[in-house]
């Protein structure tokens, strides 16, 4: 047998619906395996062990007696530690947080633990999910298990690196301008942002409500139509979930692409691309064009004002989603204040990091009388117009190929001093979130320093099916799954 440690949801699963093994002992294997290499990724704020092994050993009842057995039953996954977990911390990443247990689950969370999964613990990230590179987590950094200098991406930087490490079998992640994507291409795993809508946000800690969403970081593209299809689905407590049944992603993996059209943007092939980039992504599309599929130049002309409208569009609703953070029911309260106003400001200038301060200015800022209608109403407007350049091309394609970020991971403190070169990196991610439309980034090569690259898929709304179909066989065709991190 293959090391446990190296198998996907898929592999896991019929090895466990014939009991050659038992979840509890997977899941010792991967705790195991935490406890060897976290000194050096620090991919989680908090393990749960004595959780994690009586989830197990009723997985393993549930298997042995055959009962309410799904794809994920007695499989270990890690959670990003922006969503509430009732009864174990949350954290954001934030002091503001640090000790703040959530009295119920989020939406996804326990949809996952009603199919019988594992939760193994939870994610770091950067604080509130603002970051590119999880380097503003408030507790420790996160390192790229293919090289442990360099940073795993962000913000779900500790949801891709454990994949990566194989320190759980899949993980959650969320995403409001590349989140999940940008690190799953930093690490090497495959991840999924879906439509808007598609995924309850109940119990997601809400950074930019009109930008977030919740999907899967895994180890193959199979393994993404698995989880996807779990945590997919209407939740009356979100009123953002579209009431539309979630398709069972996995039975449409095997479609012939004979025919269907690759959208080249060619905004999205500009200076500042890496060559080693723009060659891997070359060599993606000449693989899709060996499946079968066309390539056809398109233009997102609006594509120079993402980085722009996002920053203003992120900012102003994170500034209003985290007035809730005040000292006042829950988290963290400063001591030795005078009077409430003084409590309130130093609870808030002590319990946020400078990211998270940082924007909550701008975004104040940008929302003030006499301000709003030059930037929040103007940023809402230019999205209108980003959104139909999207529909405009999906008129001319069915999937849209581009890369996921500019280069492969930078080095800890390369762009850690300087927020407008990190708001840059993000140029390939945050158009897809203003206009709502699913995107993927699945494994596509390695750079010249071995570190790996991902190609970003994009298609319209509700259109995961296609997105995850070309996935599988781009996958299968580029022969990179399997590929691990040594460490
Ligand atoms: N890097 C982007 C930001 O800092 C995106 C973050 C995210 O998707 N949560 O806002």
């Amino acid at each position: 047998m293959k090391n446990l440690l190296n198998l996907t949801i898929h592999e896991l699963h019929e090895l466990l619906i014939t009991r050659k093994i038992s979840s509890q002992e997977l899941t010792s294997a991967y705790l195991e395996r935490i406890r060897e290499v976290e000194p050096k990724v620090g991919a989680y704020i908090t393990v749960t062990e004595e959780l994690a092994m009586q989830q197990a050993k009723n997985a393993d009842g549930k298997l042995a007696r055959k009962e309410a057995v799904t794809a994920l039953t007695g499989i270990p996954l890690g959670i990003k530690d922006v969503l509430c977990t009732k009864g174990t911390k949350t954290t954001c990443a934030s002091k503001i947080l640090e000790n703040f247990i959530p009295p119920y689950d989020a939406t996804v969370v326990s949809r996952l633990a009603d199919a019988g999964a594992v939760f193994l613990g939870k994610l770091n990230m950067d604080e509130f999910a603002m970051g590119s590179s999880t380097e503003n987590s408030a507790f420790h950094v996160t390192k790229n298990p293919w090289n442990l200098s360099c940073v795993p991406g962000g913000s779900s930087g500790g949801s891709a690196a454990s994949v990566a490490a194989r320190e759980c079998v899949a993980s959650i992640g969320t995403d409001t301008g590349g989140s999940i994507r940008q690190p799953a291409s930093h690490c090497g795993v495959v991840g999924l942002k879906p439509t808007y809508g598609r995924v309850s946000r109940f119990g997601l800690i809400a950074f930019a409500s009109s930008l977030d969403q919740i999907g899967p970081m895994t180890r193959d593209v199979k393994d993404c139509a698995i989880m996807l299809k779990a945590i997919a689905g209407h939740d009356q407590r979100d009123s953002t979930s579209v009431n539309k049944e979630a398709p069972d992603y996995e039975a449409y993996l095997n479609q012939d692409l004979k025919g269907i059209r690759i959208g080249l943007p060619k905004e999205y092939f500009i200076e500042g691309l890496s060559a080693d980039v723009e060659k891997c992504v070359k060599n993606t599309t000449e693989k899709l064009e060996r499946l079968g599929c066309n390539t056809v130049e398109i233009s997102l002309p609006h594509t120079e004002y993402a980085v722009a409208t996002y920053y203003i569009v992120a900012t102003s609703e994170a500034a209003s989603n985290l007035s809730r953070f005040d000292g006042v029911k829950y988290g963290f309260r400063a001591e030795d204040f005078s009077n409430l106003l003084d409590m309130y400001k130093k609870t808030r200038s002590h319990g946020f990091g400078n990211e998270v301060k940082r924007r909550i200015m701008l975004g104040t800022y940008a929302l003030s009388s006499g301000y709003y209608d030059a930037f929040y109403k103007k940023a809402s407007q230019m999205r209108t117009l980003m959104k139909q350049d999207f529909s405009n091309a999906f008129e001319k394609c069915d999937v849209i190929l581009t890369p996921v970020a500019p280069t492969a991971a930078f080095e800890f403190g390369e762009k850690a001093s300087d927020p407008l070169q990190m708001y840059l990196s993000d140029i390939f991610t945050i158009a897809t979130n203003l206009a709502g439309i699913p995107g993927i980034s699945v494994p596509c090569g390695f750079d010249s320093r071995g570190l790996p690259v991902g190609a970003q898929l994009m298609a319209g709304h509700f259109e995961e099916t296609k997105l995850l179909n070309v996935s599988y066989q781009l996958e299968k065709e580029l022969q990179l799954s399997g590929r691990f991190a040594e460490i």
